[in-house]
């Protein structure tokens, strides 16, 4: 497009077209014409299929018709919406100058226009395009290579909310960090995004991750541009970051100003995450335990939805938060905990808290956008609310009993500036229009001048009201009107039966002159009219000009206070999201964990925390509390695994999902669905259930549980808590078992952590014979007249068998394959009695091997290892060599 001969022939307005398109080549060019934004070429036909409005041509260009599509400007907000969520980004380009000024310059010349602001996934800030319950992240990902492992980091910014944090990582955590953090866009040099290795990374975000230029990751340069953008001198006021985050967060710095051009969004100074404090939950897990997603991408049925009770945006964000990044500290989470256990023990104190609080709005959101310029007076609206919200908030936490944590809400609460909630009441009205050009904003009293242009404006008005019974007694037409449109102004008006009134006498002539003839009607105006007319309009133009003043004054007088409405606005998610949880505690009756440095895992009476919640709103179901208890024997040593059989249907899933759970939420600092719940900190978690296809992916099931499965014995460590469901399932008989087999034997006496493990493999209930810390589990069935019933208990032992059949004639299989299965049964049952495959275990001297290679690598290197590095063969004759060799068999 942006060829020679493409300008040469263009006319100007394409020419400029095609200039500022040159420019933005990844995005659709939304290019101003009047009150459209007009799409051309490629641009258009994307767009109109992507949003279905018509595609339509204007003129040529090179021989060929230009096509082209539009939409208007006061509904674009729609159409970005749908543009940003299909993974487009759009460059907004407006008209720079007033039109007025190009004719000035004569002949051909265009109004300038340039392109004012990028929209992408990233850097949205309007109500409409956003999630009131989810953050909008902008994430960076930088590589810094050097010393034998490249550094990789993360800084994510939520530009809607101001929030700014830092991570380092690593090769192997990468994907799971980036998914904890649910980046909509993840920006990484276009170097690193050719880089073969990142391939299985990208493949997974897909159109999230977008290639930019290397320069804006240099390091050299990253001090440079952060103090830049905070007008600081220098960075030691933020702590200290090293040189990955640096590069990435100047990367993550630069993109805000390459998307938003002339304005600076107010962010927080980067926070420092470290990885080591947040439980690692891998990407298999967070999708199998549908934390925030169920498998089939809902909200409903999750965990997040079944745990929140939230009453403000900015509050279901942070419990999403939390959630997705448990804690590892004992005391950052005991201390959550505290402020939960403050609010549950004042019940009335805690409801009229989440009373005052629902009236919270979005103060972070409206904030931002006033300080890109882009807030509307429902802004200013919005924030003062919020502060006055919050001072009802302050009185109130006042009277309650505090923990540390609500104490300190407190005080951020309190240090909330008076003098803005003064300006922004004394001056707003209390019906507020969507855009400030609206005017009518400023309450009566706000300002002298503007009172005095309003009341001329209504005089005027009250004139004109005056001027139309004057005018139909003196022409007799009683039906005379005087109305107002946007293009005549204010005009007469008389059927055309009755203009002969206006038209007939000479008098009449002179005074009503004619402006237009419509279908039925006439329309006149006179110079009395149009006089009052000017008044009217100028008093207009005047009193919108000082409403615009005083808007921007108000917005500066706000967004000098930013840190501090910030600060108080965070405080009240927190007060929000303890006293959600505080809320679901008492109406679910859930226990206060107790979580430490040991490595207990004691949960008794536990429930699963969304299947209840379902069964509660089936009236007759209840959900059977269940036991797990992982401890290491006499408390020392490493947790125990324990190994679930039981029929289908019985409930193993269920168990081992809602103890994952419950770790989750614990780590989280929230109280858990049981009546007592002891746990020692968990590192990472595992969990691989269920059979999710990835067929899209072209790995098969057995592929996927195969891979998930090699994840968790190559990562969990002593502190891990690994959940496994029929593992072995996806192939034949023999390799499932023997797969299974081997695999809790490497958690046992590799890994060494705390685990479940159903299986349908009866078989491995020999294994805790020979393993110490193994133990049978088994869910309890009740046999009665032929059928099963499933008790939903668990219990010590294994089960004897699988009631398949059973359950297969309660799903309604032919009662004649019922019966010929029982028969095939029988014959195999005979068969495996006389050979068991669970006499292995006395055959089978498994896994020494194994295990042995890996204890002597975590002992470091043998003799035979260190005098083989001591030689140098190049130093060597023919003889040395042999002799070498011998002395190293010797060694053997
Ligand atoms: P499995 O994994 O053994 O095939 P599931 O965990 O899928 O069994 O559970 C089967 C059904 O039993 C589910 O519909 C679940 O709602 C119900 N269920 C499981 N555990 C319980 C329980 N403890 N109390 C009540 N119902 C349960």
């Amino acid at each position: 497009l942006a060829t020679e001969e493409s300008r040469a022939t263009a006319t100007p307005m394409m020419e400029q077209f095609i200039e500022i398109k040159a420019n933005n080549p990844d995005s659709l060019l939304f290019y101003r014409m009047g009150d459209f934004y007009e799409l051309f070429f490629q641009d258009a036909v994307d767009a109109s299929r992507a949003l279905g409005i018509t595609l339509t041509r204007r003129g040529q260009h090179l021989g060929q018709d230009i096509p082209m599509c539009g939409v208007p400007v006061h509904a674009a907000d729609d159409y970005l919406q749908k543009l940003i969520g299909l993974g487009f980004r759009v460059a907004v380009c407006e008209q720079i100058e007033d039109p007025a000024e190009a004719k000035k310059r004569g002949g051909k010349s265009v109004v300038k226009r340039d392109v004012v602001r990028l929209v992408t996934p990233g850097t949205i800030t309007e109500d409409k395009l956003l999630s009131p319950f989810e953050s909008n992240y902008l994430m960076a990902l930088s590589r810094i290579r050097g010393g034998a492992e490249p550094t990789l980091a993360l800084a994510w910014i939520d530009i809607s909310t101001g929030v700014f944090r830092l991570a380092e990582t690593a090769e192997n955590r990468l994907l799971a960090d980036i998914l904890r953090i649910e980046p909509r866009e993840l920006i990484l040099a276009d170097t690193l995004f050719h880089d073969p290795e990142m391939r299985p990374v990208l493949d997974v975000l897909g159109r999230v991750a977008v290639p930019q230029p290397a320069v804006l990751f240099d390091s050299a340069t990253a001090e440079n541009r952060i103090t830049r953008y905070y007008g600081v001198k220098t960075l030691d006021g933020f702590g200290s970051f090293s040189r990955a985050e640096m590069a990435a967060a100047s990367a993550a710095i630069s993109y805000v100003e390459k998307t938003q051009f002339a304005e600076r969004p107010p962010l927080g100074i980067p926070e420092r995450e470290s990885a080591a404090s947040t439980l690692f939950i891998d990407p298999a897990t967070r999708g199998n335990l549908e934390l925030v997603k169920t498998l089939s991408g809902d909200r409903a049925g999750t965990l997040l939805k079944a745990l929140d009770r939230t009453v403000t945006g900015g509050g279901a964000r942070l419990l999403a938060e939390r959630l997705m990044s448990p804690l590892t500290e004992p005391e950052r989470i005991g201390t959550r905990l505290d402020s939960i256990a403050a609010l549950a023990g004042q019940p009335s104190f805690c409801l009229d808290l989440r009373d005052v609080l629902k009236r919270v709005p979005d103060m972070p959101r409206a904030l931002s956008r006033l300080a890109l310029g882009r807030g509307g007076p429902r802004d200013l609206g919005s924030i003062l609310a919020g502060l006055q919200t919050a001072g009802q908030v302050a009185l109130l936490l006042e009277r309650g009993t505090l923990s540390d944590e609500l104490s300190q809400t407190l005080s951020a609460i309190r240090a909330l500036p008076e003098t803005v909630a003064r300006s922004l009441g004394a001056m707003l009205s209390e019906e507020l229009p969507l855009l400030k050009r609206d005017g009518g904003f400023l309450r009566a009293g706000a300002d002298a001048d503007l009172d005095e242009m309003r009341a001329l404006r209504d005089q005027s008005r009250r004139v004109i009201a005056a001027l139309q019974l004057q005018y139909a007694e003196e022409t007799g037409v009683k039906a005379l009107k005087i109305k107002y449109n946007n293009v005549l102004g204010y005009f007469i008006e008389v059927t055309a039966l009755n203009a002969s009134a206006l038209t007939e006498s000479d008098a009449a002539k002179a005074r009503f002159i004619h402006r237009q003839t419509m279908a039925g009607a006439m329309r006149f105006t006179t110079t009395v009219l149009s006089e009052l007319e000017t008044k009217i309009a100028n008093a207009a133009d005047r009193a919108l000009a000082i409403e615009l003043r005083a808007f921007d004054a108000l917005t500066a007088e706000v967004v000098a206070e930013a840190e501090a409405i910030k600060a108080a606005a965070a405080a009240l998610s927190v007060i929000d999201v303890t006293a959600g949880l505080a809320t679901l505690a008492e109406e679910q009756a859930y226990c206060r964990p107790v979580v430490d440095q040991s490595m207990m895992f004691a949960i008794d009476g536990g429930r699963h925390p969304v299947v209840e919640q379902a069964l509660r709103r089936q009236a007759g179901a209840t959900f059977v509390a269940n036991t797990c208890d992982l401890s290491p024997q006499d408390g020392e040593g490493n947790g125990a695994i324990w190994l679930l059989t039981g029929p289908n249907m019985g409930g193993k899933s269920t168990f081992l999902r809602q103890n994952a759970l419950i770790a989750i939420m614990a780590q989280m600092g929230s109280f858990v669905p049981a009546t007592s719940a002891h746990i020692g900190i968990v590192d990472r978690l595992f969990s691989r259930v269920g059979a999710s296809d990835d067929l899209a992916r072209g790995r098969s099931t057995f592929m996927v549980e195969m891979v998930e499965t090699a994840a968790i014995l190559n990562q969990a460590t002593d502190r891990s808590l690994v959940i496994l469901d029929e593992i072995g399932r996806g192939t034949a008989t023999f390799d499932g078992l023997s797969i299974a087999w081997a695999a809790v034997e490497h958690l046992h006496e590799a890994n060494r952590c705390r685990g479940l493990f159903a299986t349908h493999f009866h078989e491995l209930t020999v294994l805790s014979e020979k393993l110490a810390r193994l133990s049978n589990a088994t869910m309890r069935v009740k046999e009665w007249d032929g059928d099963v019933i499933f008790l939903h208990e668990v219990g010590p032992g294994a089960a004897d068998r699988s009631y398949g059949i059973q359950v297969a004639r309660l799903a309604g299989l032919p009662a004649s394959v019922v019966a010929r299965a029982k028969d095939v049964l029988a014959k195999l049952e005979d068969a495996d009695r006389k050979n068991p495959a669970s006499q292995l275990i006395d055959d089978l001297p498994l896994f020494q091997v194994a295990i042995r290679r890996e204890e002597s690598a975590k002992a470091g290197p043998s003799k035979v290892e260190e005098a083989l590095r001591g030689l140098n063969p190049d130093d060597m004759t023919p003889r040395e060599a042999m002799d070498a060799l011998y002395a190293l068999k010797k060694q053997l």
